[in-house]
């Protein structure tokens, strides 16, 4: 029986699919409910924890229509969240006859599922630059572009920690440091309940339920058979005077599949820009829960407890070549916070929200495939009903445990992503991150 008397452990539960499980968990009425992590929310090292994130609808999975809707619903609407969408509006836009190709795929996709309304095709420079008048200037000859009038951009480390303030008020229970990271599960003896879960300093938590939605971390913690691969992906922040702040205020996000994507700048003047590439992994040999013995996984390094890392000097031309092409008034721009953040591929990229099929209780929350920030306001729900065997069939079928079902290495990008061993130039040892490492004996 699941009810709200029943215990819920919930690893990763400073980062974005774990806040949003409390969240909703908590606005139930659950009074039993425990948010583990390594950092306090927002944490330090969530994918989510970042100045921004694009919101907008995207069709890539059977129930994305639902959860767009859903989770658009609660960014203009739910107070915990509406203060952190920005409504600037989006343009997708592309030159390559692959890119355009996307283009036209996608309006069709949203036509077929009766959104066509939210979307507007722009077939000329022109019609590109009345939309986004920054653009102006810019090197788009050729480009096409769709336009989404509704979508924006989500200021992602502050929605988090609205979450976490809302958590505190329903009295939710925290441990954060040692005593919030995971290490190992407590089963039943015949091994196939999951009875619980120990943390790094040895504190052993029972509870009826327990959730694993430790993002591009989940595949090290536990064996997933290779149905995630946890990949970085970039960003680099510029300053802007405050006329240029005057000039890129309310730009819409402008994403461009084959280049990058920027963002209209802070509060503070700050535009940050990202590239577009399949993503860099960091395989070693390492030993799961689960796995008999060290096999090969990517496993992620963060920026928290590196905080010297960068990126790789390829990232550097490919993120200057962009700015170069969107904002070539800024191509001479110091670039500053130089950083990789991690998240989880799937073959397919959907998500990967189920019961664990050995040990019952055990459920994963994990599988984001690099755009399930937007679902903040809404995952949560659904893997509340997962907890409680309401989840609809749609979900579970798309979300289920697959093995075996794909390539998680490439998922359904152009190429495989590159290896962090072969990348020079993002590593850069700081005396405390090395004693840090040494230290906890992971990085
Ligand atoms: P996270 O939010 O990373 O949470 C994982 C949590 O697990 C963290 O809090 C971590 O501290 C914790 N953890 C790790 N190990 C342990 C342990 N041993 N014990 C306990 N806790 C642990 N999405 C969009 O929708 N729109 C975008 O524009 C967008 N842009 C992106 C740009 C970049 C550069 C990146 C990297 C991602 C982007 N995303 C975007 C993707 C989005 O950020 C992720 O899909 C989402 O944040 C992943 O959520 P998560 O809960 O799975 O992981």
């Amino acid at each position: 029986m699941f009810n709200i008397d029943s215990s819920v452990l919930i690893f990763g539960g400073a980062g974005t699919l774990g806040s949003s499980t409390a969240l909703h968990l908590a606005r139930k009425g659950f009074r039993n409910i425990h948010v583990l992590d390594v950092y306090p929310i927002p944490s330090a090292q969530s994918a989510g924890n970042d100045l921004n994130k694009i919101m907008g609808t995207s069709l890539r999975n059977p129930v994305d229509k639902q959860l767009s809707l859903e989770a658009e619903d609660m960014w203009s609407n739910d107070p915990t969240f509406s203060p952190f969408y920005h409504r600037s509006g989006r343009l997708d836009c592309c030159g390559s006859p692959d890119g355009i190709q996307d283009l036209r795929d996608t309006v069709a996709k949203l036509q077929q599922a009766g959104l066509g309304h939210t979307v507007e095709w722009l077939d000329t420079e022109a019609q590109i630059v009345q939309r986004v008048p920054q653009l102006a200037g810019s090197d788009i000859q050729g480009w096409k572009g769709i336009f989404f009038e509704k979508g924006g951009w989500l200021a992602a480390a502050k929605a988090i920690d609205s979450v976490g303030k809302e958590l505190v008020r329903h009295g939710v229970k925290f441990s954060f440091g040692d005593s919030g990271v995971f290490d190992s599960l407590i089963l039943s003896d015949d091994g196939k309940n999951c009875l619980g879960a120990v943390t790094k300093d040895g504190t052993r938590y029972l509870a009826d339920r327990v959730v694993l939605a430790s993002g591009a971390w989940t595949p090290s913690l536990v064996d997933l058979e290779d149905q995630c691969c946890s990949k970085a992906w970039v960003y680099a922040h510029m300053q802007l005077t405050p006329d240029e702040v005057k000039a890129y205020a309310g730009c819409p996000v402008v994403y461009n599949e084959d280049l990058g994507f920027f963002f209209e700048p802070n509060e503070n003047g700050v535009i940050k820009v990202c590239d577009e590439f399949p993503g860099f992994t960091r395989y070693k040999m390492h030993q799961p829960f689960g796995s008999p013995k060290p096999i090969s996984v990517s496993v992620p390094r963060s920026h928290a407890r590196h905080p010297t890392d960068t990126y790789p000097h390829a990232s550097e031309v490919t993120i200057r070549k962009a700015i170069a092409a969107f904002l070539p008034k800024f191509k001479d721009k110091e670039l500053f916070n130089r950083a990789m953040c991690w998240c989880a591929d799937t073959a397919d990229a959907n998500l990967l929200i189920c019961e664990h099929p050995l040990w019952k209780n055990f459920f994963l929350a994990t599988g984001d495939s690099g755009h399930s920030f937007k679902l903040l306001p809404i995952i949560g729900k659904h893997i509340v009903e997962l907890l409680a065997g309401t989840l609809q069939k749609d979900m579970r079928e798309a979300w289920r445990w697959r093995p075996g079902s794909g390539d998680a290495r490439k998922s359904v990008r152009r190429a495989s992503a590159k290896d962090l061993a072969d990348l020079p130039g993002w590593k850069h040892e700081s005396k405390e991150s090395k004693e840090s490492s040494k230290e906890q004996n992971k990085d």
